[in-house]
C-alpha cells in the first residue's frame, strides 16, 4: 500500500560573482556547489540536488526530509555561497559575493541576501514539480503567471473541467514595503487579488493553496534586496515552485502562460522594465543590456523523497524551456526589447521614480538638488 511521505524541495539562490560583467555563472564556482551538494547528499542530510544557472545565479535545488526553513539545509546553502564567493574573489570574477548581505549566518537564510522558495509536501503517488528560476527581474513579476496558472480559466483548461479544481485556489499575496501578508481565494476575490497583484514592485504571490483541501501548490521567493541592505544591491532575482497535474493545473497549464513575453521589472541595474524571455538551460545568460530578463523552468518527479534519478543516480530532469514552443516569446521579447531600448532612459522604458528610489539615481538627484532655484528668484 502506499503511505505518503514528507519530502522538502528547497531551491535556494544567490548571485555570488559573474564571468564578464553580470552574465553567467563560472565553472568553477558551478564545482564548488557539485561538490558541497555531493557531499551533503553522502552524509545524508540530502536526498537529492541538481545545481543550476539562472544567468548570473547559482541555483541550489535540493530534495530532503528535514523541512521548510531548516537550519542545516540553509547552512549548506551559505556555507556553499561562501565559498563559491571567495573563490569568485580569487578569480577577480565580477560582483564577489553581491548578494551575501551578512557576515555570519544566524541560522535562516531568508532576510540574509540569498532567494529562497520550499514546500514541503506529501509525496503523492506520482508527484510532477516544475521550478522556475529568473535573472534580471524581482519576486513580483512571478504574480502574472501564476493567476493564470491558478485562476484563469482562460490559461487553465482545469479550472473548468476538472471537478477537483472548482473550489479554486487561495493566494498568499506579501506587502513587502509593509512586511505584511493576506490570502485571497479565487475565483470569488479573483478582482480583490488583481487590484494587489497587479503592482508588481510592491505585492507578491508567495504561496498557492487549493481550497478545497489547503493542499499545498506553488512557492515563491519574495524577497527584496533592497529593502535587506536600504540600498541597490542587485535584482531580487526570484524563484519559485509549483506542484502539477492530478487536481492541480497540469504542467502545460503551468507552462503556457509563457508562451508570449511579458513586461517585467529589473533587466540593467534593476531600474528598467524588460520583456522576459523563456529560455533552455543552455541560454540561461543574460547579455543585451544585461538581459533581456531570462527564466528557466525544470520538471522533475519527487519519487521515494528523490528526484526521480537513472540507475547511475543521475536526476532526470526536463529543461522545459528548451523547446520551440517558446520561440514566438523569445522572438517577442527581443522585438519588445528593443523598441524599449529605443527609448533610452524615458519613461516607461526606466522604471518609475518611486521604483527608483533604492537605485544609484538618488545620487545624482541629490547633486542637482542644489542647483534648483525657486521659479520666483531664477
Ligand atoms: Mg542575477
Amino acid at each position: 500500500m502506499f503511505v505518503a511521505k514528507k519530502v522538502t524541495v528547497s531551491i535556494i539562490k544567490c548571485d555570488v560573482g559573474s564571468l564578464a560583467g553580470h552574465h553567467i555563472v563560472p565553472k568553477p564556482l558551478f564545482d564548488i556547489a557539485q561538490k558541497n551538494m555531493e557531499k551533503a547528499q553522502n552524509e545524508g542530510l540530502i536526498n537529492s540536488s541538481f545545481v543550476f544557472n539562472a544567468g548570473d545565479d547559482l541555483e541550489l535545488l535540493m530534495v530532503h526530509e528535514n523541512g521548510e526553513q531548516n537550519r542545516d539545509i540553509h547552512k549548506l546553502a551559505w556555507d556553499t555561497f561562501k565559498e563559491a564567493a571567495d573563490k569568485a574573489l580569487k578569480l577577480k570574477l565580477y560582483a564577489a559575493g553581491q548578494d551575501l548581505l551578512k557576515d555570519a549566518f544566524s541560522g535562516n537564510v531568508r532576510g540574509m541576501g540569498p532567494g529562497v522558495a520550499e514546500m514541503e509536501i506529501e509525496e503523492r503517488a506520482a508527484d510532477p514539480i516544475v521550478v522556475f528560476a529568473a535573472d534580471k527581474t524581482s519576486a513580483g513579476s512571478f504574480n502574472y503567471p501564476l493567476f493564470r496558472m491558478f485562476a484563469d480559466p482562460m490559461n487553465t483548461a482545469g479550472l473548468v473541467i476538472d471537478p477537483n479544481m472548482l473550489c479554486g485556489f487561495k493566494f498568499e499575496v506579501i506587502d513587502t514595503l509593509e512586511d505584511k501578508s493576506t490570502v485571497l481565494q479565487c475565483p470569488a476575490e479573483m478582482y480583490e487579488l488583481l487590484a494587489l497583484i497587479g503592482t508588481v514592485g510592491r505585492y507578491a504571490i508567495s504561496r498557492i493553496w487549493r481550497a478545497s483541501d489547503d493542499l499545498i501548490c506553488a512557492s515563491s521567493s519574495v524577497s527584496k534586496l533592497s529593502l535587506i541592505a536600504g540600498k541597490y544591491v542587485g535584482k531580487d532575482d526570484p524563484v519559485m515552485i509549483a506542484r502539477a497535474q492530478h487536481g492541480l493545473p497540469a504542467v502545460g497549464e503551468i507552462l503556457a502562460p509563457f508562451m508570449h513575453s511579458y513586461f517585467v521589472q529589473g533587466w540593467m541595474r534593476g531600474s528598467h522594465w524588460g520583456p522576459l524571455m523563456p529560455v533552455g538551460l543552455k541560454a540561461s545568460k543574460c547579455t543585451a543590456f544585461d538581459g533581456p530578463p531570462r527564466i528557466v523552468a525544470l520538471g522533475f518527479q519527487v519519487a521515494n523523497g528523490k528526484i526521480s534519478s537513472d540507475d547511475e543516480g543521475k536526476p532526470l530532469i526536463a529543461d522545459l524551456f528548451d523547446d520551440p514552443a517558446f520561440s514566438i516569446a523569445r522572438r517577442e521579447a527581443i522585438q519588445n526589447g528593443c523598441m524599449l531600448r529605443r527609448m533610452g532612459e524615458f519613461e516607461p522604458a526606466r522604471l518609475s521614480a518611486e521604483d527608483m528610489e533604492y537605485t544609484t539615481i538618488q545620487q545624482v538627484l541629490q547633486k542637482l538638488e542644489k542647483r534648483f532655484m525657486p521659479l520666483s528668484q531664477a
